[in-house]
């Protein structure tokens, strides 16, 4: 299955369900989708954590059918370092990871301090990312920054706060993005620029995914600019209007 998150190509959930934990988790897509299509029963509420969070111990094999090397999105509707999901599946999920070379496994997680302990192995085409979407969980970077992964990231999605100053030592990539969906919260462009600015500065690859609006990718610039760097390819930025397919979406 393909995705329309911009910065990956492919999503793997070799687990399912979550619990929220910060303020970034109100408007959880995944949640959403999941009550939705009737994949989970009930919130996803720490107390309902065990009823909702389920090993596909049968999607392990799945990168194996990809002929063509990819960036996957590792649980997109679940968080791998959630405290339920056992170490043992954790292990098998890094095991398939460390046999594919050829494809890029970015992990995301608000679970940072579990990252952090985990032994690895951490071979190089595994990404360890967290998400900070305000001040309140700045800790993260550090938690991150921690971990033995050789690329971490940020990503500042959805962006709930000013993150300035923000300290990017030992971190290699941030995406930024506005939150989408009904009732989103509203992002402050100068948060945006001010991370821009910081990536500029340090030499870290800037991604802006979105702006905030009712749907998902919309506005993918900032200040009329597309913003796709990646760790270790700083490409220049391009006009929006060179973005023929979105450029009217508002
Ligand atoms: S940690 Fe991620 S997957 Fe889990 S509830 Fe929060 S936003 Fe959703």
């Amino acid at each position: 299955m393909g995705t329309k998150i911009r910065w990956t190509n492919e999503t793997w959930n070799p687990t399912t369900g979550c619990s929220r934990v910060s303020a970034g988790c109100k408007h959880c897509y995944a949640e959403q989708i999941s009550l939705r299509f009737g994949r989970s029963k009930k919130p996803w509420t720490a107390r309902n954590a065990a009823d909702n969070i389920v090993l596909h111990p049968e999607r392990l094999r799945k990168p194996y059918t990809w002929r063509t090397p990819k960036r996957v999105f590792v649980n997109s509707m679940s968080d791998l370092f959630h405290e339920l999901i056992p170490d043992e599946f954790v292990a098998q999920v890094f095991a398939v990871m460390a046999d594919l070379p050829q494809h890029t496994f970015q992990i995301l997680t608000k679970r940072p301090e579990r990252a952090a302990a985990w032994p690895g192995p951490w071979p190089d085409n595994i990404w360890m990312g967290t998400s900070i979407e305000n001040r309140r969980v700045i800790h993260r970077l550090d938690e991150i920054r921690g971990c033995g992964a050789q690329t971490r990231f940020i990503s500042a999605e959805p962006l709930l706060g000013s993150l300035t100053p923000i300290d990017l030592t030992g971190i290699h990539w941030v995406i930024v993005g506005g939150e989408s969906g009904p009732g989103h919260r509203a992002m402050n462009h100068q948060w945006a620029r001010d991370i821009r600015d910081t990536c500029l500065a340090r030499g870290v690859a800037f991604f802006f995914k979105q702006d905030s609006g009712p749907r998902t990718e919309m506005r993918p610039w900032l200040d009329q600019m597309v913003w796709e760097q990646y760790p270790g390819a700083l490409v220049p930025p391009y006009p929006a209007a060179a973005l023929n397919e979105v450029a009217g979406s508002g």
